[in-house]
């Protein structure tokens, strides 16, 4: 395990292997990038390569500085999040971070801090860290982790080392699925295309039920045909039951009917996320119009959001279904 085995985020690591290389390392990093791309493994990943006794500009994964910085207690690595049961990085948290970058590194190395998301500083926390930016201690290193800047203090930005991270391909989220979670290789396609590009997002979807759900998803919309509202009212209620399920449905049927539509245009694309599904793509693309399927695709993320507002959910869901049998 070294560099070369971290899935995609080729940009960013060139750059971060480059400063290793010529010797010259910022003082502060902002690694910018949506959820599950792999922000974190690549920070922690700097940081051992930084401590790692066997490797020069790379890690081993087997030294005890490599295992300590993975279990979390090198002492010249901190991970900055915020403590049990606070939503926000307090500046005590801030304040003491401070005062252990400016000791010694206790391997004569660099002090490392990694703040994991950067965005729940909240503004006296961020007035603090940026002292610190200003004047760096010796030998330091803090890397701020964040989805976007939008909670960031600008003066704060300005004093980091942009790096951004982005989504990452169908094909390597899929390879990762398989490598490293057993994952069979059509499942691994489909996990990986719902996931939109972050493993994060990818492992959270609990793929065997999810694959199960989906069948039974596919069944229910294939069943609805053109002004059966009655029909649709029934599935409503029936979704509505678990609000976690309601959300995945609702994840889920905006690539189904992106998929039906693009197998309209193209019989053959290989774009599509439930690929392993052609045969129901093909009969449920013939059923009913192109009206529908875009109505269906446009409103399933204004639908999930009103469910996340605690909109009542069987209400909701009906209104989206019946888009979906809509007819004329
Ligand atoms: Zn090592």
């Amino acid at each position: 395990m070294g560099f070369a085995d971290i899935i995609g985020q080729q940009k960013p690591l060139a750059v971060l292997r480059a400063a290793f290389a010529s010797g010259r390392l910022h003082h502060a990093y902002l690694f910018l990038g949506p959820e599950g791309v792999g922000k974190h493994t690549v920070a922690v990943a700097y940081a051992k390569a930084i401590h790692c006794s066997e490797l020069t500009n790379d890690f081993c994964e087997g030294c005890v500085n490599c295992h300590r910085i993975a279990d979390g207690n090198h002492p010249d690595v901190r991970v900055i999040e915020p403590l049990s049961g606070k939503k926000e990085i307090s500046i005590a948290q801030v304040r003491e971070l401070e005062r252990e970058l400016n000791y010694r590194s206790f391997t004569g190395k660099r002090k490392i801090a990694i703040i994991d998301p950067a965005t729940l500083l909240n503004s006296s926390s961020q007035n603090a860290l940026l002292k610190t930016l200003e004047e760096p201690p010796q030998d330091s290193l803090i890397i701020l982790i964040a989805a976007n800047t939008g909670a960031l203090l600008p003066t704060l930005r300005s004093r980091c080392l942009r790096l951004s991270f982005a989504p990452l391909a169908r094909k390597e989220v899929a390879g990762y699925l398989q490598l490293r979670h057993g994952v069979g290789s059509a499942d691994a396609e489909f996990v990986a295309a719902l996931g939109m590009g972050s493993i994060g997002a990818a492992l959270s979807l609990e793929k065997d039920d999810l694959i199960e759900k989906r069948r039974q998803w596919t069944a229910m919309l294939g069943s609805l045909k053109i002004k059966d509202y009655h029909g649709a009212m029934i599935a409503a209620e029936a979704l509505a039951r678990n609000r976690d399920e309601a959300l995945k449905f609702l994840k889920w049927a905006a690539s189904w009917y992106r998929d039906l539509l693009i197998h309209a245009i193209d019989n053959n694309s290989d774009e599509l996320v439930n690929l392993d599904m052609r045969e129901q793509i093909a009969q449920q693309s013939a059923d009913g119009g192109v009206e529908e399927k875009l109505r269906a695709f446009s409103q399933s993320a204004g639908a999930a959001a009103r469910i996340q507002r605690n909109l009542n959910r069987r209400m909701v869901l009906e209104k989206f279904l019946f888009g979906v049998v809509g007819g004329r």
